[in-house]
């Protein structure tokens, strides 16, 4: 985002901008505006959030950022060595209610994250006792250590999924829509 944003702050300081990435924007279930995950919010407008200061941008869109953009307002962004969203193909949070990282790719390049700064930063979790949780292309699962992360970079975990026929999380995903 410029200067208005879709998940982060309507006026960062440059190194916190989500600059022109939408992805939370569109991974997301936003029950408030009876979007489904997947899917494009009604109200991406350009490179941001189109109602960023209006009565129609759902609470649960104002309180959220990506790590990424809270590791720049914390000041350890540098420390954990987390790429942008855009670069990474997926953006990472804490959950709010559980102990728990999630991770939610981009469908569009879903194995952009595998060979970035992402994977050092999920392995530091891991060791540290935080499980993952990943949405990718309509599966939900989760990953408890650092053996079983190197697993899911090595291969593509969803195909895997598929070729078993375990049906995705997410009955409706059929690619982005
Ligand atoms: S994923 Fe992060 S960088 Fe991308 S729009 Fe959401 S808050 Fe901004
Ligand atoms: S209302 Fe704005 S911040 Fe919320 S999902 Fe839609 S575009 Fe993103």
């Amino acid at each position: 985002m410029t200067a208005v944003g879709a998940g982060g702050d309507a006026r960062p300081p440059a190194a916190a901008s989500c600059d022109g990435c939408t992805l939370c924007c569109v991974v997301f279930r936003i029950e408030a505006l009876a979007k489904p995950p997947y899917h494009p919010c009604r109200h991406i407008a350009g490179s941001g959030c189109g109602v960023y200061d209006a009565p129609a941008r759902p609470a649960v869109c104002a309180g959220f950022v990506c790590r990424y953009i809270q590791g720049h307002r914390d000041g350890t962004a540098d420390r954990d060595g987390l790429p942008h969203p855009k670069d990474a193909g997926a953006y990472v949070f804490r959950h709010p209610d559980r102990a728990v990282t999630v991770m939610c790719v981009d469908p569009r390049r879903p194995h952009a994250w595998r060979t970035t700064g992402l994977v050092r930063f999920l392995e530091a979790a891991l060791t540290g006792g935080t499980a993952l949780v990943v949405h990718d292309r309509g599966y939900a699962f989760t990953i408890s250590d650092p053996l079983h992360l190197a697993h899911v970079v090595a291969d593509d975990y969803v195909r895997v999924a598929g070729e078993m026929g375990i049906p995705p999380n997410e009955p409706g995903f059929e690619g982005l829509a």
